[in-house]
């Protein structure tokens, strides 16, 4: 769950200030990917993990009000997963996240759902659960056939093994250089090429996308008016699983993955700015 306070500046040490504006947004950077991913008409089941408490019981309202299948979300111990985010009047932020019960989704968890793992095309992975999780899901797809998509977010050092389990690693400019220690985009791709990743996809802001697999590509994205780009990652990560299921080639599947991204950035918030399906029609024809 996301908590944005919106202030004139940030506070500095020791001060205590009041707020102008107060928002609780449900988000987490799983919970917006199957959100996308469901609004651009998937069938969609979460795995993961919430706290016994009544956020815990929000966020899994939110999901089941989309659609999204959550038998497989968790309750644990620990508070649900939080992030307190402060705005000034620039635009500027801290944010403090709170990982909770999202480090309690195990895998072990993982080896119970390797019937739902079966069921379903695509695996989407991201790094606010632990890496151990992240890496079985990522074995399991891979054993079972599945397409393995991980966005790498936010950075953390993975694990050799991983790469060869992944189909699709999808970076922002940021983890990439995170990862690899490596500035220059091409370079740093080829880097997670060697390790074993097939296809490397880095997002790139306004800028749109770089391609390495078997062939090479840059595709720009879309002019838009963008005002909040939270969650452009995210949906340009479930279009990605969207247009590839759907058998487009990948030129046109990142073409579809920016549209997504950049109508996400037209509109304010995390969820509330993924676009469903027939927005991204219209505006993608
Ligand atoms: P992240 O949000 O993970 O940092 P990016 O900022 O690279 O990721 O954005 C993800 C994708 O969203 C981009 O690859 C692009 O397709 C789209 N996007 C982001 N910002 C803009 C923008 N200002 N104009 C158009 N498209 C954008």
């Amino acid at each position: 769950m996301d908590y944005v306070y919106t202030v004139k500046e940030l506070p500095r040490k020791g001060e205590t200030l009041l707020v102008e504006t107060f928002i609780e947004n449900p988000g987490g950077k799983g919970a917006n990917q199957a959100v996308a991913a469901k609004r651009l008409g998937a069938e969609v089941t979460m795995i993961g993990a919430i706290g016994k408490d009544i956020v815990g019981n929000k966020l899994k309202e939110n999901l089941e009000k989309e659609g999204i299948n959550v038998k497989n979300v968790k309750k644990v111990d620990f508070p649900s997963g939080n992030a307190m985010i402060t705005v000034d009047q620039n635009g500027n932020n801290t944010i403090l996240v709170y990982p909770g019960a999202n480090l309690h989704i195990e895998k072990e968890d993982i080896d119970r759902c390797e019937g739902i793992i079966k069921d379903n095309d695509f695996i989407i992975l991201q790094l606010e659960i632990s890496i151990d999780t992240v890496l079985q899901a990522a074995k399991l797809g891979k054993k079972n056939n599945k397409k393995v998509i991980l966005n790498p977010a936010p950075a953390k050092d993975l694990p050799e093994e991983i790469y060869q389990y992944i189909d699709y690693i999808t970076p922002n400019e940021t983890e990439l250089t995170a990862m690899t220690g490596i500035e220059d985009i091409e370079l740093a791709a080829r880097e997670l090429i060697k390790k074993g990743a097939k296809n490397v996809v880095v997002t790139l802001g306004e800028e749109g996308c770089y391609f390495l697999g078997k062939e090479e590509l840059k595709v720009p994205s879309f002019k838009v008016e963008a005002i909040d780009t939270t969650a452009a990652g995210d949906s340009f990560n479930a279009a990605l699983a969207i247009a590839l299921g759907e058998g487009k080639e990948i030129e046109e599947a990142l073409k579809f993955c920016n549209a997504v991204g950049a109508i996400s950035t037209t509109k304010r918030g995390a969820q509330t700015s993924l676009p469903f399906i027939t927005e991204v029609k219209n505006f993608y024809k």
